[in-house]
């Protein structure tokens, strides 16, 4: 690791004055650490948002669930307010890497770093989530561009992120074992009569799934997305699972998260 500043800024407008240059943003640190350790990234100066109080809670009015960035997933995962708003989101939280990871990792981290294999990002799109920034808004649609990129600006520091709450949803992982990242995720979220069918881990990015929220808006059901084919074109392959393999385990995935929504 390269020698770099460290600062504990106490709001988000210091933080912005300091994210200049060479600079970075820390949240939970299991992304940026790692790369820092293993010299792809090497920041002149580290900003840590853990110490900006405002960055962290959950807010729940029934129509949206807003999660501050610097909330950990743990506390995501075992909050009573997402569990009765949007259970899958909760679960989602649940589901993401270890005791550990959970109890540093960041909802706003996740969304900024927009791994290919992240849980949140499916959370978001299906959920047609609003991502609040320090100079703005984006809606999920538009801000997950591919791969390890977003729409966020030089030094732009997301703030909050809002879920709509559905009528119901589901989020069924496919993970690798080790890291417990997805190979292929689908979260399925019923907006009564609208569905959203959004899928991480099988793409370069995050996307939605439009046959399956055709078929599923039409009916909800298992049944619904069981026979459809999602082609391989553009899909990733790698040691851990090929393009082909990955088109299939978007249907089973699809179909899991009907059925668990319908229980
Ligand atoms: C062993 C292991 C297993 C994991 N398994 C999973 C898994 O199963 N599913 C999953 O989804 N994830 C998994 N992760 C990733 C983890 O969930 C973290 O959430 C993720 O690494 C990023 O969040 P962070 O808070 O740690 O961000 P950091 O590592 O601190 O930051 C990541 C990037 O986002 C930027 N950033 C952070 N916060 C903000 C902000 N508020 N505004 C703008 N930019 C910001 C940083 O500058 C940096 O570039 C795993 C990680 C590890 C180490």
């Amino acid at each position: 690791m390269h020698a770099f500043k460290y600062h504990r800024p106490s709001s988000v407008n210091d933080a912005a004055a300091l994210a200049k240059g060479e600079a970075k943003l820390l949240a939970g640190g299991q992304t940026l650490v790692q790369t820092m350790k293993l010299r792809l990234a090497s920041p002149s100066d580290i900003i840590d948002l853990g110490t900006i109080k405002d960055l962290a809670g959950i807010k729940s009015d029934g129509k949206t669930v807003t999660i501050g960035a610097m909330t950990r997933h743990a506390d995501v995962a075992h909050s009573a307010d997402v569990k009765k708003a949007i259970p899958a989101l909760a679960a989602l939280a649940g589901m993401i890497g270890d005791r550990q990871v959970r109890a540093m990792g960041t909802c706003g981290g996740s969304i900024a770093n927009n791994d290919p294999a992240a849980d949140y990002p499916a959370a978001a799109m299906a959920l047609n989530a609003t991502i609040t920034t320090n100079k703005g808004k984006y809606e999920a649609e538009k801000f997950f561009k591919g791969m390890f990129t977003t729409a966020l600006g030089a030094g732009e520091i997301i703030t909050s992120i809002s879920f709509q709450v559905p009528k119901r949803a589901a989020y069924t992982k496919f993970k690798n074992p080790a890291s417990r990242f997805a190979i292929v995720g689908v979260f399925v979220a019923d907006f009564g009569g609208s569905v959203r069918v959004a899928v991480t881990g099988a793409g370069p990015s995050v996307f939605r799934q439009a046959d399956m929220e055709k078929a599923l808006s039409a009916k909800f059901a298992p049944e619904s997305v069981a026979n459809i084919k999602v082609k391989q074109d553009g899909l990733n392959s790698d040691m851990h699972a090929s393009a082909e393999y990955r088109a299939h385990l978007v249907t089973v995935m699809a179909k899991r998260a009907v059925e668990a929504a319908l229980k």
